[in-house]
């Protein structure tokens, strides 16, 4: 099979890595998977969204205006999204964000923002579906065709509702979502692809992907097309962000010792100060001491100070070492010795550190540590292969891929003793079904609740919440008596299903619970929809209206230019158009976003002065000399 047919009528299907920083965008084309660059050029579009007085910007041009619209410039959606307002993870965030996040409905965070002079509140899924829009657009502009079908990634380590949350911001954005799919696993897919020929000897490769948010670690068997992971750990709080806090925090501290002042409740300067660590990072990547420079940082104070490297490590330690520790973790999980692990691939940006790469090479004692694949571009790689394959696209290569990936955290139900009652064990490969039986824990209970877990602790309490439901009417016998069957199923999406039956006594109870009981009702969803198009097309009219300012502008200033190189204008008629050209200047000054119309009759005013003139030269001969 070849080409860029489809097998439906959605047109083209795209890879979207949606990153807690920055988002990237991939399909297959020119009989390969390529990365689609953004109307900039550029293969990444921040994950950022901004609200001003008079537009919504999204990407670039969000991350542009950031120092003059700190709090109306929303980033790290994907730490807020499935989660809920109370989790500690968020308030920890809430300290360093400029913008303001409240709780809304069922706990769950909403932002808060000025757009347009009035105040609107966003949740997080409607955020990312702004930036998964965009990036939607981006492959549509490129790909010149229509654009539903969509593969999104996520970090590994994602629980339930934050994976649900993400598919519902998809289809916000008008995506139909074929597949959630983790973000070291599509990696290991773009790995798999650009080691050219396929290996026949099975390869253990560790997929280290330390990105702005979130860090991951998969460990997975490569061996001809067939990708298996075989374990998957990781951290969604824990990447580039949570350097430049310590960062931040270290110059804060700095600034109180010497110049006196706190600048850590003025968010204008913080956002300044977070800008400059953030770069001043990554010139430590390669140089082992950079200055920090920020004129006039807070009261007309400067801050002139410099960070070594050294410095900078002792700040982040505890964070490397934490990725360590779950390297460590993933491999053991993985049931294998170090020394088995044959490849290790850097994926993320954080995984440029020096510091980072130096103790995975001592980890692995001495190993190669692998930079073949684009760091920034493996996962948009991996999940554009996987979506071309769904949607019947691309050449064999891509048709052939299997991969078989696990379940990161453990899932199970509350036993009588409140213990997590495990049924499917952490890096089980999916999809799967396990099913047990349990029986009722007093005499003559009527009703049982199941009460659905994920997570690591013993406790079921401990671990993190998925919904619960109750059989009923159960037929009133001795404890242990009565039995049900007890099901869990995990989707290829990493989606979990859970059911419950009575056995005996030909009483059949059944429930099922599907996804996150954080999981947005359908009614929300098809709101935000709604508003998802509202918005677009104020982007739009936005946009129509700049460009009709703009033909005015442009009309204004060629006729002037043209009119002052003439010959044969008479000087009464050049005064004229210079006036006409003043005035318009003037107008544009006060109605900088009139309507379009007014645009176009501002424009006719000025050919009914213009036309007259040029047909008089004309008739009177010389040509006239234009200007570009
Ligand atoms: P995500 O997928 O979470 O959006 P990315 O993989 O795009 O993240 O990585 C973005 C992070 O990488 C940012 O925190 C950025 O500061 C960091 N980063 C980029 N380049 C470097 C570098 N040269 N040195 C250190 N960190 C870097
Ligand atoms: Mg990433």
């Amino acid at each position: 099979m070849a080409g860029n047919g489809n097998r439906n009528g959605n047109g083209r299907a795209i890879g979207i890595d949606l990153g807690t920083t920055y988002s990237c965008v991939a399909a297959w084309q020119h009989d390969r998977i390529e990365i689609i660059p953004n109307d900039q050029g550029n293969r990444t579009t921040p994950s950022q969204v901004a609200f001003t007085a008079a537009e919504r910007l999204i990407g670039d041009a969000a991350k542009n205006q950031v120092a003059n619209n700190p709090i109306n410039t929303i980033y790290d959606a994907k730490r807020l999204i499935g989660c809920r307002f109370s989790d500690p993870t968020v308030q920890r965030d809430i300290m360093f964000w400029p913008f303001k996040v409240i709780p809304g409905d069922g706990h769950k965070p909403v932002v808060v923002v000025t757009y347009k002079g009035e105040e609107k509140r966003f949740s997080p899924e409607e955020i990312s579906s702004m930036v998964l829009t965009k990036m939607k657009d981006i492959a549509k502009a490129y790909l010149g065709s229509t654009v539903t079908d969509a593969v999104v990634t996520v970090p590994a380590y994602f629980n339930d509702s934050q994976r649900q949350a993400t598919k519902d911001a998809g289809t916000i954005a008008g995506l139909n979502v074929m597949r959630i799919i983790n973000e070291p696993t599509a990696a290991a897919i773009a790995y798999g692809f650009y080691k050219g020929a396929a290996s026949s000897v099975a390869k253990n490769v560790l997929i280290f992907d330390f990105g702005g948010g979130t860090f991951d670690v998969t460990v997975a068997t490569i061996k001809e097309d067939v990708i298996e992971v075989k374990a998957t750990a990781g951290d969604t709080h824990l990447g580039g962000q949570d350097i430049d806090n310590r960062m931040v925090n270290h110059f804060v501290s700095e600034f109180k010792l010497k110049k006196g002042k706190d600048i850590s409740g003025d968010p204008k300067a913080i956002r300044r100060l977070r800008t400059s660590c953030e770069r001043a990072k990554r010139i430590l990547s390669s140089s082992l001491e950079t200055p920090i420079d920020i004129e006039s940082l807070f009261e007309g104070i400067d801050l002139f100070s410099t960070i070594t490297r050294a410095k900078f490590e002792q700040l982040n330690m505890y964070l490397f070492s934490r990725c360590m520790e779950l390297v460590e973790k993933c491999v053991s999980d993985a049931k294998m010795d170090k020394s088995s692990v044959d490849e290790v691939v850097l994926v993320g940006g954080s995984s440029r550190i020096h510091k980072v790469q130096q103790m995975l090479q001592e980890f692995f004692e001495g190993k190669e540590v692998r930079k073949t694949i684009n760091l920034d571009e493996a996962v948009a790689y991996g999940a554009a292969a996987l979506a071309a394959k769904l949607n019947g696209e691309g050449n064999d290569k891509v048709q052939n891929v299997v991969f078989v990936d696990v379940t990161p955290l453990s899932l199970g139900i509350e036993s009588n003793l409140g213990v997590m009652d495990v049924f499917i064990p952490r890096n089980t490969p999916i999809p799967t079904r396990t099913e047990k039986i349990r029986w009722t824990a007093y005499d003559n209970q009527t009703s049982v609740p199941f009460r659905v877990y994920q997570g690591e602790r013993s406790k079921a309490r401990d671990n993190n919440p998925l919904g619960q439901f109750e059989l009923q009417g159960i037929p009133a016998v001795p404890r242990g008596a009565a039995k049900f069957k007890v099901w869990f199923d995990i989707d290829e999406n990493g989606i979990t299903n859970v059911s419950a039956e009575h056995i005996g006594s030909g009483l059949k109870n059944k429930i099922t619970i599907t996804g996150a009981k954080r999981k947005l009702p359908k009614y929300q969803i098809e709101k935000m929809v709604k508003d998802a198009k509202k918005y677009k097309r104020e982007d739009e009219e936005y946009m129509t209206k700049v460009g009709a300012r703009n033909d005015l502008e442009n009309y204004a200033y060629d006729i002037r230019n043209t009119t002052r190189c003439a010959a044969g204008i008479e000087a009464a008629d050049k005064m004229e158009i210079e006036k006409a050209f003043e005035s318009t200047m003037k107008w544009l000054e006060s109605n900088k976003l009139a309507n379009v119309d007014a645009f176009k009759e501002k424009i006719e005013e000025l050919e009914m002065i213009y036309n007259p003139i040029v047909a008089k030269m004309h008739s009177a001969g010389p040509s006239i000399v234009e200007l570009d």
